[in-house]
């Protein structure tokens, strides 16, 4: 990748973080996106700095032990969890964690976040499992968590937030919206019936990618 590549991987990620905040999907420093740069090298957001005042030049690349290769700041806390996940699955290329309270409903709750519109369902492949509390700084819980996501494309942290994944950083994102969009529909459905209608993901015969 060169260096003129790098700098527009570099903005888009900060497209995404400032359109995040927009959406209202973070608050603070919460959240962190990641992408695959190549063979051992990845982009992650910092740890510690709101994305409002980022700049393009403030991510990090690190390699996957976390070792960091450029960047003026340590990455994000989570960066582990960002790289088990591109260990395990070699068909993820962009990483979005954000902390929406819809889907944060259903991780307080304990329960999975169930299809209440196709659009979540073709871009998450099924039903969002949660993966139950624990801190999220270290590889084990990352190592946990890729059990509990397995094929899917998104997962819940109990008490946490919501992590989405992609092919690239745009179906990451889009992942992400999806989820947060379906979560707020079903909270709303439950205000009226015990027993919504949901769509199971299997039986819609879907093939192909997004
Ligand atoms: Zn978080």
């Amino acid at each position: 990748m060169t260096d003129l590549d790098l700098q527009a991987v570099k903005q888009s990620v900060l497209d995404y973080c400032l359109l995040s905040m927009q959406y209202g999907l973070n608050f603070n420093t919460q959240g962190n996106i990641s992408v695959r740069l190549g063979e051992n090298r990845f982009l992650i957001t910092p740890t510690d700095l709101e994305y409002d005042r980022m700049t393009a030049d403030d991510m990090v690349v690190v390699d996957a032990d976390a070792n960091v290769l450029g960047g003026p700041h340590q990455p994000s806390s989570e960066v582990t969890v960002h790289l088990a996940v591109y260990r395990r699955r070699p068909d993820v290329n962009a990483i979005v964690h954000t902390e929406p309270v819809f889907a944060n409903v259903f991780g307080v709750a304990g329960e999975p976040i169930t299809g209440a519109l196709v659009n979540m369902v073709i871009y998450t492949k099924g039903d969002v499992p949660i993966m139950p509390f624990a801190l999220s700084n270290r590889t084990e819980f990352g190592d946990a968590m890729c059990d509990v996501m397995g094929d899917l494309n998104a997962v819940v942290w109990a008490n946490h937030g919501l992590l989405t994944v992609g092919d690239n950083l745009r179906d990451a994102f889009k992942t992400t919206v999806a989820v947060e969009s379906a979560a707020k529909v079903l909270v709303h459905a439950r205000a009226l019936t015990d027993k919504p209608i949901v769509l199971d993901y299997k039986s819609l015969g879907i093939t192909g990618s997004l």
